[in-house]
């Protein structure tokens, strides 16, 4: 097969892995730099140009959008769907999930487990929702928050109102959230593939974070996961539309409440922790589904 792969940064290691894995089942894997990529809107001609030249013959596209440049890359993403290429998650998917708070109606409409969640646009009503999630204390988190940055926990009603008007003042969007203090500053990070959760692992933070992201300094480990855990992850997936994801859950009171959906998952974290090829099982699961036109969306 011919793949390519949309992403800026060949060197990181979940693109090098992806390619590593392609070469090893004989397929080859091109990593087009996204913004390089040119949409050619012309009447019943969809085309992409990349450095001048028309893209042309690939069977399968692997998008790799950062969250900074979500509406471009969907942008490209949509006309290689259009014409006809099989991409690994759908644009529709992806956008999807990189709206927070529509993925949080998404999952809550599906009955799924979530921290209770409030969001609201007027800071004078801070109170109320502070109430609505049964805090203080409360999690506040921007909608366009990523890598943990931009959730913050507030323990009392006072810095909780406060930091919901300083972060209305700034003209950001914020959800705030019940705090699940029970996870203890871990989380579960379940990796789906074709609706089958393949790899599983448990994050932890830094001393004193509350927030288990890698990048803040968290550390990961192997963990079993409950079934409960793994039917919350595939039906998360399913819903959001997703192949490949990142299911992010913690362990609440009230069984596994999700996190956040992730439609680019790194894959550093979860191999090493597991062992587990997590690359070549994404390749074989395009081998096994990449069809030209298949796509239930079709970028619509
Ligand atoms: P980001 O998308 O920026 O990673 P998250 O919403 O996933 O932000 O939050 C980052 C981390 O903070 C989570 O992985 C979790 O460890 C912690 N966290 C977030 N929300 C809550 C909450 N409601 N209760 C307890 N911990 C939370």
């Amino acid at each position: 097969m011919k793949i390519a792969m949309l992403a800026r940064n060949p060197n990181l290691y979940s693109h090098r892995r992806m390619v590593e894995a392609a070469e090893a089942r004989g397929h080859t894997l091109d990593i087009l730099n996204t913004l390089r990529c040119t949409v050619n809107i012309a009447s019943h001609r969809p085309t992409l140009t990349y450095n001048g030249a028309t893209l042309a013959g690939y069977d399968a596209v692997i998008p790799r959008i950062g969250a900074s440049i979500t509406n471009y890359g969907l942008a490209v993403l949509r006309q290689f769907e259009m014409g006809g290429v099989w991409p690994l998650n759908e644009s529709v998917a992806i956008g999807r999930s990189r709206d927070k708070l529509r993925s949080m109606q998404i999952l809550a409409k599906h009955g799924l487990g979530l921290p209770l969640t409030a969001y609201a646009n007027d800071p004078k009503q801070a109170e109320e929702i502070i109430k609505a999630v049964k805090g203080p204390p409360v999690v506040i988190k921007l909608l366009e928050g990523t890598q943990g940055i931009g959730v913050v926990l507030a323990e009392t009603m006072s810095s909780a109102k406060s930091v919901i008007e300083a972060f209305r003042g700034a003209n950001v969007n914020i959800l705030v959230q019940e705090f699940i203090k029970e996870a203890g500053g871990t989380d579960i990070r379940a990796l789906v593939v074709g609706g089958k959760v393949v790899a599983a692992m448990q994050r932890t933070g830094a001393a004193d974070d509350f927030r288990s992201n890698l990048h803040r300094g968290g550390s990961a480990q192997v963990i079993k996961i409950t079934p409960e855990e793994r039917s919350t992850a595939v039906r998360a997936a399913n819903r959001m539309g997703l192949n490949v994801c990142g299911v992010d859950m913690l362990r609440s009171n009230h069984g596994p409440v999700i996190m956040e959906v992730n439609s680019s998952p790194g894959l550093e974290g979860i191999e090493k922790a597991t062992g587990k090829d997590v690359a070549g099982m994404i390749i074989k699961f395009i081998e096994d589904n990449a069809k030209a036109g298949k796509t239930k969306t079709k970028g619509k």
